[in-house]
């Protein structure tokens, strides 16, 4: 596809990773009650992924969410455009992203979800892009981390394309004229 010359994440690679922490997971919140929240739209195929690598019986629900962008805000910059339906208080949760790069929708959606009685709130990213990040947050579950590239492909997009592929993508920018 044009644009897309360079897997940087192989789809072998993936599933092995989400094999690995779904597996960790399972030991981790043995006995306690854990609900997995996965951020809509680009953290939807690594939760199906995810989720099925998990030995523990769990709720799922999803969310979509977006931030104002600017590391002085606080936990009011979230703004809310799908919201779970599940009752979270006394709950074990874990947000399941895509990737982590500035790091501050996650922060939002951390203190936010806190503010809801949750016994705790925990992140696990398939990618992450430490080189990017604004704000200091705990990633909890890192899959894979990757240079300052832009990348597409297991749920990633530009433009609302390419979040089916298995694979993870380099993005071309001055092919496809991206600035
Ligand atoms: P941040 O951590 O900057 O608040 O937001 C991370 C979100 O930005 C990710 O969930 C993802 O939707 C988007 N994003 C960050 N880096 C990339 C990238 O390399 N490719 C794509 N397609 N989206 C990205
Ligand atoms: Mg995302
Ligand atoms: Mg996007």
């Amino acid at each position: 596809m044009k644009g897309l010359n360079k897997i940087l994440v192989s789809k072998a690679e993936l599933q092995h990773r989400v094999k690995e922490l779904g597996a960790e997971i399972s030991l981790d919140y043995h006995g306690q009650e854990l609900v997995l929240i996965g951020i809509l739209k680009g953290g939807a195929v690594f939760m199906a992924d995810l989720m099925r690598e998990i030995t523990l019986p769990i709720g799922i629900d999803y969310m979509s969410v977006s931030s104002y962008g600017n590391s002085s805000t606080s936990s009011g910059a979230i703004v809310i455009k799908k919201d779970i339906d599940t009752d979270i208080r006394g709950k074990h949760i874990l947000i399941v992203e895509d990737m982590i790069d500035t790091g501050l929708t996650l922060q939002h959606l951390q203190k936010h979800l806190l503010t809801r009685d949750a016994l705790s709130v925990k992140i696990c990213t398939i990618l992450n892009k430490p080189s990017r990040r604004l704000v200091d947050i705990k990633i909890d579950y890192e899959g894979i981390e990757i240079p300052d590239e832009f990348v597409v492909g297991y749920g990633l997009d530009y433009a609302e394309q390419y979040r089916h592929l298995p694979d993870v993508w380099i993005v071309d920018t001055l092919e496809l004229g991206i600035h």
